[in-house]
């Protein structure tokens, strides 16, 4: 694997306000990296100083193994796909597609056939003479994704592509984006909010919070063996549920707290006394009979989807659990909980760190 882009002790200042803090990054080549995290957390910031639209203030940027960081925007040969489109609403799909040849001086005949080649790649032959506002949202994106196309950059940014669009044309888009990335053979970067997009289109997924990257990895990886609390809550949904605990006086069990302390063997080693915060995600806890089970709890809500049932106990802390069908329950009814102990994330309630198996 060869890396296109690299980025190394990478950080960014706007003034006193510290953006993005030590950033290392290796993004391969013909990978689909999603970078995702809170509003603030600094992902798109990171996305334009790849461009060069921000300059980073201190650390090093390569794309195909030049040093970038003095390097005009223009002079990177990368393309930034938007939210807005910025297409030219005054000017046709194909001349859209066709003005940044233009104006490096491709002659025009050159361009068309260019236009006319990546046109037939997106699926907008038969648009390439109708103007922006012809054109539905879904049409739009993929002109502003042909228009980064025909200059074949080193590599494809995306920056929140696809919150302009509904629900179910963004859901579409994700597998056209994803297929066009793995048709091309590209490297795109992709900033999204969404950790649901992140796990179903990238390949790598960048966990960013505060200006740092706090884990970075398979999807899966991420959601099975999160680093921190902060990983475990932000990936997955519904999210993650979180109960206060402390390691059993026996050395290889946990009592967790949900207002009695329940406790519950591990099959391995833990100090005992040890502060922690136990994880369990909703769609690891099955509801049994209250005589057979690991946990009882009280039901708080039950919402019906339609293919599952939300159930949200009267515990304090709540707990979510998510189950297949239209289980029928009622409020303060007492219900029974199970789980694989292997689902049991534990992280240490002073850092908020991943407790492995044993420590
Ligand atoms: P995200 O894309 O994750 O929502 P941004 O990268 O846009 O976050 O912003 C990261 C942080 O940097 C935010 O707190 C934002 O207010 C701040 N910031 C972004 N651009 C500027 C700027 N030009 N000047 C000052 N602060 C900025």
């Amino acid at each position: 694997m060869t890396a296109q882009i690299e980025l190394a002790g990478v950080n960014k200042h706007y003034g006193a306000y510290h953006a993005l803090k030590d950033i290392d990054l290796s993004i391969q080549k013909g990978s689909f990296t999603a970078l995702v995290g809170p509003s603030g957390c600094g992902k798109s910031t990171l996305l334009r100083s790849l461009a060069g639209l921000e300059s980073i203030t201190a650390g090093t940027l390569k794309i195909a193994g030049e040093i970038m960081n003095k390097v005009p925007p223009r002079k990177r040969d990368v393309a930034m796909v938007f939210q807005s489109y910025a297409l030219y609403p005054h000017m046709t799909v194909e001349e859209n597609l066709t003005y940044s040849l233009r104006i490096r001086g491709m002659a025009k005949s050159d361009a068309k056939k260019a236009a006319a080649e990546v046109a037939a790649t997106t699926g907008l032959s038969q648009l390439l003479g109708r103007y922006p506002r012809e054109l539905s949202g879904g049409q739009r994106q993929r002109v502003a994704m042909s228009r980064a196309i025909i200059r074949h950059p080193k590599a494809f940014l995306f920056d929140e592509p696809l919150s302009n669009l509904d629900a179910s044309l963004r859901v579409h888009m994700r597998k056209e984006i994803r297929a066009l990335h793995d048709r091309l053979g590209a490297t795109s970067v992709y900033v999204t909010h969404d950790q649901i997009e992140a796990m179903t289109m990238a390949d790598h997924v960048v966990v960013m919070r505060s200006g740092v990257i706090e884990q970075q990895g398979r999807p899966l990886d991420l959601y099975d063996k999160p680093v921190n609390k902060f990983v475990a809550g932000f990936i997955g949904s519904p999210s993650m549920n979180f109960i206060p605990a402390v390691g059993g006086e026996d050395g290889h069990s946990v009592a967790l707290d949900l207002g009695e302390r329940q406790s519950i063997e591990l099959g391995y080693a833990v100090q005992p006394g040890r502060s922690l915060i136990a994880g369990l995600r909703p769609e690891h806890i099955s509801v049994v009979p209250p005589s057979t089970a690991m946990l009882k709890v009280a039901v708080g809500t039950v919402e019906y989807t339609g293919a599952a049932t939300h159930l949200t106990s009267a515990s304090t802390p709540e707990l979510v659990m998510v189950s297949n069908g239209r289980a029928e329950h009622l409020a303060g009814e007492i219900i029974g909980l199970n789980f694989q102990p292997t689902h049991l994330h534990l992280f240490e309630a002073r850092t908020e760190l991943r407790l492995e198996a044993g420590q």
